[in-house]
């Protein structure tokens, strides 16, 4: 229980909740003390303007009409409003009180105060408490020319009874609104970090069980996070291809190899237990070192197909001349050619270049060209073209050979496979497996079209920049 509770006390969400409810909070006092102060001087000021008033008709009556104009003054304000809030003094010039309205609320009040502390000059306010601390008065005087002192005098009492209102009222919001801070910045928190869990469930799930094949679940939200869930799964389907390749290359190598090494070591046996004949045992000999020399280029071409196909195959990109390149390649094959009495001719733009690994390329044209001879029978032609179309460059490898049956298309591209009019030529059924992994490690692909009986036509296309 107590472990549960400090997760959450150390949670993000928790900190993030907190931040916002103490965010929130302060932001509100801010306010509620900006708005107090505002709202306290647009009243105090409200007070004070009535008071002017009030003296100013109270001085008006006064010089008017002497003190019985000034007490009918207050009795007219009594009169109209039922009660006057405002005390209204008069002063002789021996300080000797003349008259005296005093509202209920001065009850409390120490006349005395005034006596010593009238105010002289214009426009200057005595600011007085009652003895009990409970009430603030407001005073404004005036000196009439008989040496006269006229006081008009509020209490403040309704306006503070107003601001203690105020006061209660945000105080009673405040608790709701602390809880309403907290929850939602709790919701918020746990809106916001909703992927962080999933993330978090997912590494967990994978390191527990082992099974790569598990996702972050997508959340539609647009955001930077969603970015990261996005981002992990493509990295987790990359790893799992990865893991998945290896695997399967592994297993088909096993496969694949225990044909010939079964075949050596049959050769092997037979020459041990044979008769004793030199010459039969340097043939044996031969036959094995032809086997494992097949074995070795086989172990390497799979290596090479597999390192492609999980895309760990490093490709040392480089500006490749791509005409000089299909030159070079043709020239290897034009004895051959020759002898079967095929005529090969290329159609190549003046230049053309690509980024590419000319290692790569090179053996993915010797493998096509190879078979187009392989599979091309005498007095045929073999036509090889390079052109360039949107961004890409493509290499086209057209025989008048044998072509490949419509059943056998899609099989070519296997590891080992060998179409079965081939067997008679020499061959371990992957060239074309090692050409569309390499194809594809460029980020390109291979097409081919075959009519059985009247020739094939591959065309690769690789991008001119990766
Ligand atoms: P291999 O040539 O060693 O048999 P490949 O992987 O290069 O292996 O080719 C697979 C099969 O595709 C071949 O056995 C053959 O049947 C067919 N093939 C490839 N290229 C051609 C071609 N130019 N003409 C006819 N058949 C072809």
């Amino acid at each position: 229980m107590s472990l549960n509770f400090e997760r959450i006390r150390k949670s993000i969400g928790f900190k993030f909740a907190l931040w916002y409810s103490v965010i929130f909070i302060l932001s509100s006092l801010v306010l509620f003390v900006l708005l107090y102060f505002f709202l306290s001087l647009s009243l105090k000021n409200k007070e004070k303007e009535l008071i002017q008033l009030e003296l100013k008709e109270c001085v008006t009556q006064y010089q008017k009409g002497g003190l019985d104009a000034l007490v009918k003054e207050v009795e007219f304000e009594k009169h109209i409003s039922g009660k006057n809030p405002f005390f209204v003094r008069l002063e002789g010039p021996q300080h000797n009180t003349l008259f005296v309205n005093l509202p209920y609320q001065w009850a409390n009040f120490d006349l005395n105060q005034l006596k010593n502390k009238a105010v002289t000059k214009k426009d200057q306010w005595e600011h007085l408490i009652t003895k009990d601390n409970k009430d603030i008065f407001e005073i404004s005087s005036h000196f009439s020319p008989d040496g006269s002192l006229l006081q008009v005098g509020k209490s403040l009492s309704d306006s503070n009874e107003f601001l203690k209102h105020y006061r209660v009222i945000f105080a009673s919001i405040l608790i709701p609104m602390i809880v309403i801070g907290f929850i939602g910045g709790m919701f918020l928190a746990v809106h916001t970090l909703q992927p962080i869990r999933y993330l978090i469930d997912t590494t967990r799930s994978i390191i527990e069980t082992n099974k790569m094949d598990v996702r972050i679940p997508a959340t539609r939200r647009r955001d930077e996070l969603e970015e990261l869930s996005i981002l992990f799964n493509t990295m987790l389907e990359r790893i799992e291809t990865l893991i998945n390749g290896m695997r399967t290359g592994l297993d088909n190598l096993a496969h694949d190899l225990r044909t010939p090494i079964t075949r050596l070591r049959g050769t092997a046996e037979i020459a041990l237990h044979g008769e004793q004949n030199i010459d039969a045992i340097r043939e044996a000999l031969l036959d094995c070192l032809e086997e494992s020399e097949r074995v070795l280029v086989m172990l390497n071409t799979l290596m090479d197909i597999s390192e492609a196909e999980t895309g760990t195959m490093k490709l040392d990109w480089e500006e490749v001349d791509l005409v000089s390149l299909i030159n070079e390649a043709t020239d290897l094959y034009s004895y051959v050619a020759e002898e079967k009495k095929i005529s090969v001719r290329t159609f190549l733009p003046k230049e053309l270049y690509l980024t590419a690994d000319p290692n790569r390329l090179r053996q993915v044209l010797s493998n096509l060209i190879d078979n187009a001879v392989k599979y091309t029978t005498s007095s045929g032609s073999i036509d090889i073209e390079a052109f360039q179309k949107d961004q890409q460059v493509g290499i086209t490898i057209k025989d008048t050979g044998i072509g490949i049956p419509p059943e056998e298309v899609p099989r070519i591209w296997d590891r080992l496979y060998r179409g079965d009019k081939s067997r008679s030529q020499r061959g371990i059924g992957l060239g074309l497996s090692l050409v569309k992994a390499i194809v594809q490690a460029h980020r390109g692909q291979v097409e081919v079209s075959s009519t059985a009986n009247r020739g094939s036509s591959f065309t690769v296309y690789i991008p001119q920049k990766p």
